[in-house]
C-alpha cells in the first residue's frame, strides 16, 4: 500500500533519512521504534508530504505522491496522522474537530458528518464528550477525538507519532487499546512509538532506525528476542 524506494532526505549537512526501503502492506502495523534523532518522525512525515524527499519515491497505492493543490488535500485526508500533541483545534467541540475535515475536504453534508462523528466518537469511548471542547477533556480522551478525527476521513492507512509519549501513565492504556483495535479491524498502520508491549502485541513487523537509515526489521518476536545488529542491541539493552 505504501511503498518508500531510494528515499533520501537531507536538513542541510544532516542526512535524517539514507536510502530508505520500506514496504508496508494493507492491512499490516509497522512499528518504528529508534533512538532520539533517528529520523522516525521524519519518515512519517514524508509518507503525509509534511516533507519533501531531496531522492526516491514514494507511492501510495501504487501512484507516486501528489506535490501540490487539491491533490496534496486530498492526500492527507488518505494518510491519517495523529502526532505526540494532539493538535485540536481548541475553539471547536469535539464534534466539530471531528466533522470540519469531511465537510471541507471530503464535501460531505453536515449531518451525514455527525453521525459518522458521534459512531467514531462512541468506538474510541468519548460519545459522550461531543459537545464539549478539547480544554475539558483529559488528555487521553483528546488523544482519541484526534484519532477519531483521522478515522473520519476514511484513510487509507493512519500513522502514529509516538500517540502516547506526551501523557499521564493512566491514560497510555486507554489511548493503546483503541489503537489495538484498530489494528484488529484490519487498518494499515505504521506506529512511531517506545510502547514496546504494544509492539509486542500488535505490530506485525518493527522496524528499527539509526541515523537516519533502517539497521534492521524483523517480526516483534524475532527482533525482541533475537536483535541483530550492535546498534539495535544495544537500543533494546537501554529500554527494555
Ligand atoms: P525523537 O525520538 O526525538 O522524536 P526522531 O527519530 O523522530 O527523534 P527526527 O525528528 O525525524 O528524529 O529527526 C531526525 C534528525 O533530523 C534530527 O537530527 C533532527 O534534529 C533533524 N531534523 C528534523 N526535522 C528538521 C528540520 N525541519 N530542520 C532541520 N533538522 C531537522
Ligand atoms: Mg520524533
Amino acid at each position: 500500500l505504501v511503498v518508500l524506494d531510494g528515499v533520501q532526505k537531507h536538513f542541510g549537512q544532516l542526512h535524517a533519512l539514507k536510502d530508505i526501503e520500506l514496504t508496508v502492506k494493507r492491512g499490516e502495523v509497522v512499528v518504528v521504534i529508534g533512538p532520539s534523532g533517528s529520523g522516525k518522525s521524519t519518515l512519517c512525515r514524508t509518507i503525509n508530504r509534511l516533507e519533501t524527499v531531496d531522492e526516491g519515491t514514494i507511492t501510495l497505492d501504487g501512484k507516486p505522491l501528489p506535490q501540490e493543490g487539491k491533490a496534496l488535500a486530498a492526500l492527507r485526508a488518505e494518510v491519517g496522522m495523529v502526532f505526540q500533541s494532539f493538535n485540536l483545534f481548541a475553539h471547536k467541540t469535539i464534534l466539530e474537530n471531528v466533522t470540519l475535515g469531511p465537510i471541507k475536504v471530503r464535501g460531505i453534508k453536515k449531518d451525514e458528518a455527525e453521525r459518522k462523528a458521534r459512531e467514531l466518537l462512541d468506538r474510541v469511548g468519548v460519545g459522550h464528550q461531543a459537545e464539549k471542547y478539547p480544554a475539558q477533556l483529559s488528555g487521553g480522551q483528546q488523544q482519541r477525538v484526534a484519532i477519531a478525527r483521522a478515522l473520519a476521513m476514511d484513510p487509507k492507512v493512519m500513522l502514529f507519532d509516538e500517540p502516547t509519549s506526551a501523557l499521564d501513565p493512566e491514560m497510555i492504556k486507554e489511548v493503546l487499546d483503541v489503537m489495538v483495535d484498530l489494528a484488529q479491524q484490519g487498518m494499515t498502520m505504521v506506529v512511531v512509538t517506545h510502547e514496546m508491549g504494544f509492539a509486542r502485541t500488535a505490530a506485525d513487523r518493527v522496524v528499527f532506525m539509526a541515523d537516519g537509515a533502517i539497521v534492521e526489521e524483523g517480526t516483534p518476536e524475532e527482533f525482541f528476542t533475537n536483535p541483530r545488529s550492535d546498534r539495535a542491541k544495544d537500543f533494546l539493552g537501554k529500554i527494555l
